[in-house]
């Protein structure tokens, strides 16, 4: 293996990186498995998995119950954790909601927007109240986690969905947002990168313009904050979602962000234990945020194991991460705009994207792209990503992608191209390219 500048993220090497990851280590073999699907889920480096196991084997105890020494130890753990994922991200600890995963924490604001439109949370609540004819609008290269929510509380509340349109890339601009927006736009969702492009949106500009129009603002931040700089009270959104797993974290944790007054009014969408000041048989009186969304028991080591890969990638540095992933991507583009058959979704050669790229080959279902790269010991993710109106537009129903995280080498995305260089010879459709 070559080592080139790609081949550093900050100060260290990719290669003592690796070191970090157990499931880098030597398998034996010669040349090791590329796992290029970290957009669809990242590896966990032992500094994560051993946080996880310490609070399981010495800490473990009920969070905000009871009274004992030990509930009050986990409590601190869990609460700390919270903290570092706050600092992370830019916000206040009473910010950051625990949810399951981005997807829930998505279906949370939509869900509790959709319950204040009938009514729920009183006069506190009324702010997010949608009247049928309001408009919801929503980038067509939205994840499915980023539409379906919308699309319920269209259907509860007789609000409309208003698409921004992607040109024949699967990018949009900002001007074409600002175009869609009208009067009756009151919640505008997008994310800042494109899980099938790796486009980057200006977050704070479309903030600041729908804001403008009255309209409340929610990110999808499950392809930015684990792979570049993001603070979202600079950014000015009223809400965000991102996931552990795709930031080196655990399954099974979330988060969702909002701006604390926000989060204070919104209406839970599950209820129950451990969300509430009074309660009768008739009615509840719901705690401040983060508490009152947080119903039954949490994803306790899970938080603690996010807090630990929060402070792992601190200490690499966003903006490192970012540029090697960056320079990842650039690597990619560059070699598959040289081969003949092979179309680049998102933005083209020498335009900015982040550490990701979907391909489509001419004549080869993406199906058979990734067998085939498989079988070279290359793992990338096939299909619609979760992106079908995106594909739609694009006229094609499946890509392969190929994406990054700190420790993607350069080696790994000459090995992409290669193979995927051989991809249509294999299948006899160009001599040249095999
Ligand atoms: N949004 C984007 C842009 C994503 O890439 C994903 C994961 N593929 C999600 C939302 C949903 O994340 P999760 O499945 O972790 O809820």
């Amino acid at each position: 293996m070559t080592h080139t500048d790609a081949d550093a993220v900050g100060g260290r090497l990719v290669r003592d990186i690796r070191l970090d990851f157990p499931a880098f280590a030597s398998s034996g073999h010669d040349r090791p498995t590329a796992y290029l699907d970290s957009a669809a889920t990242s590896q966990r480096p032992t500094a994560v998995l051993d946080a996880e196991r310490d609070y399981l084997e010495h800490h473990l105890a009920a969070v905000h119950r009871g009274a004992s020494a030990a509930t009050g130890e986990s409590t601190t753990l869990f609460e700390d954790g919270r903290a570092d994922v706050a600092r992370f991200v830019g916000v206040g600890d009473r910010e950051i909601v625990w949810a399951q995963n981005a997807t829930d924490a998505l279906n949370m604001v939509a869900l509790g927007i959709a319950d204040a439109s009938a009514g729920i949370g009183g006069r506190d609540a009324a702010r997010f109240a949608l009247q049928p004819g309001d408009e919801i609008v929503l980038t067509e290269a939205e994840h499915h986690a980023n539409l379906l929510p919308w699309q319920r509380v269209a259907q509860r509340t007789g609000a409309r969905i208003v698409p921004v349109r992607v040109d024949e890339h699967g990018v949009w601009s900002i001007d074409d947002l600002a175009a869609v927006l009208t009067e009756r736009t009151r919640i505008v969702a997008f994310a800042e990168v494109s899980n099938v492009t790796g486009m980057i949106a200006p977050v704070a500009e479309i903030a600041e313009i729908a804001h403008r129009h009255g309209s409340f603002v929610v990110l999808d931040a499950c392809q930015s904050v684990p792979h570049r700089p993001v603070d979202f009270a600079a950014y000015g959104v009223d809400f965000a979602a991102f996931s552990a797993h795709k930031m080196l974290g655990p399954n099974g944790i979330g988060v969702l962000y909002g701006r604390e007054e926000l989060l204070d009014a919104l209406p839970p969408a599950r209820t129950g234990g451990s969300t509430i000041t009074k309660v009768t048989l008739e009615e509840a009186h719901f705690l401040p945020a983060p508490h009152r969304f947080e119903a039954g028991t949490q994803a306790v080591s899970q938080a603690i194991g996010l807090a630990a890969a929060v402070r792992y990638l601190e200490g690499i540095g966003m903006d490192a991460v970012a540029a090697h992933e960056e320079a990842f991507a650039a690597r990619v583009v560059d070699g598959v705009a040289a081969l003949p058959g092979v179309r680049i979704v998102g933005p083209q050669p020498g335009e900015r994207r982040a550490g990701l790229v979907s391909v489509s080959v001419d004549g080869v279902h993406a199906h058979d792209v990734g067998q085939f790269l498989d079988e070279a010991g290359i793992v990338v993710r096939v299909g619609h990503h979760c992106a079908q109106p995106l594909h739609r537009a694009l006229g094609i129903t499946a890509t392969t992608r190929a994406s990054a995280h700190v420790y993607t080498t350069a080696d790994e995305a000459d090995r992409f191209v290669s193979t995927l260089g051989e991809v249509r010879g294999f299948f006899g459709l160009a001599r040249e390219a095999s």
